[in-house]
């Protein structure tokens, strides 16, 4: 039987290669994302087309729109995972940061894993089915030490807080819940920020990047596939006991 996953964000950066690597395995995928013309490109560009992958727009923070994606697909392919992926940063330093950017990125990030989570989850329960969840955190959600990110680390401490809590309660269900928690991610939403912290610092983008990559162990970028191979492995039989875990998906860059 093919088992049916949605991923959110995916019409960029990591989650469109969660998305492949996906259908590239035994998956059949609901690409989503805000801009569901990016979701629709994704979806008609995986591998293996035959398992009839799909596409919708889907605004994470919207707990009506998550809960009408995950009912329709658990009614019509069956819900089996979801990976709650979509997230937003902006940079400031703390003391200059808007609070209506802080309420912005928690939104997206931590009230978006909220309600995906528990839409999710939901039709699994209602349905009997013993399924995976993988939010995308981030090596920042484990550290603060990270400049001008101070709303996007709250947000993220709380989504590795959050997955422990699904974990916890979803137990009893079957339903297994982790997250990965990415480093320098070579992405968009990584040269908007290497733009923004260049200017943060008083230097080149190029320079941005060289301190990514002296502080990586491995001593590369990391790419968006390095990130989607170890949800692939949390959403396989291999990791049918893990749950409650934030997997450090880095390079080196952040050991805990
Ligand atoms: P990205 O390339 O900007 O992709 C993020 C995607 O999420 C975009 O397609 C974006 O759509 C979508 N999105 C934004 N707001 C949304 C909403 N309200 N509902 C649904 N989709 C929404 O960024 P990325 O680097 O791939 O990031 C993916 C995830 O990895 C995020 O959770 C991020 O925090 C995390 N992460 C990234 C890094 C990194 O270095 N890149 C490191 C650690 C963790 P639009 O483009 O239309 O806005």
């Amino acid at each position: 039987m093919t088992r049916t996953v949605v991923v959110t964000g995916a019409g960029s950066g990591i989650g469109r290669a969660i998305a492949s690597t996906l259908a590239g395995r035994e998956w059949r995928v609901v690409v989503t994302d805000l801009d569901g013309a990016a979701a629709a490109d994704v979806a008609a560009a995986l591998p293996n087309p035959d398992r009839g992958h799909e596409s919708a727009q889907l605004d994470v923070t919207s707990a009506e729109a998550a809960s009408a994606v995950a009912s329709d697909v658990a009614g019509r392919l069956g819900l089996h995972a979801w990976v709650s992926n979509a997230g937003i940063s902006f940079m400031h330093r703390f003391l200059e940061a808007p609070v209506e950017r802080y309420q912005q990125t928690v939104d997206v990030n931590l009230k978006g894993v909220f309600v995906c989570g528990q839409a999710a989850a939901r039709e699994m329960v209602r349905a009997g089915v013993a399924g995976s969840i993988v939010n995308t955190a981030s090596m920042a959600g484990k550290q603060g030490r990270v400049p001008f990110l101070a709303d996007y680390v709250a947000s993220k401490f709380g989504v590795v807080g959050l997955t422990q809590a699904m974990a916890y309660e979803l137990g009893e269900h079957r339903i297994t819940v982790n997250c990965v928690c990415p480093g320098f991610v070579e992405t968009p939403m990584q040269s908007r920020e290497l733009e923004w912290e260049a200017q943060l610092r008083g230097t080149t983008t190029d320079g941005v990047r060289d301190m990514m990559i002296g502080d990586t162990p491995l001593g590369r970028l990391e790419q968006p596939e390095d990130v989607a191979r170890a949800v692939a492995f949390l959403l396989s039989d291999d990791a049918r006991f893990i749950t409650g875990e934030a997997l450090a998906v880095n390079g080196g860059a952040y050991m805990d």
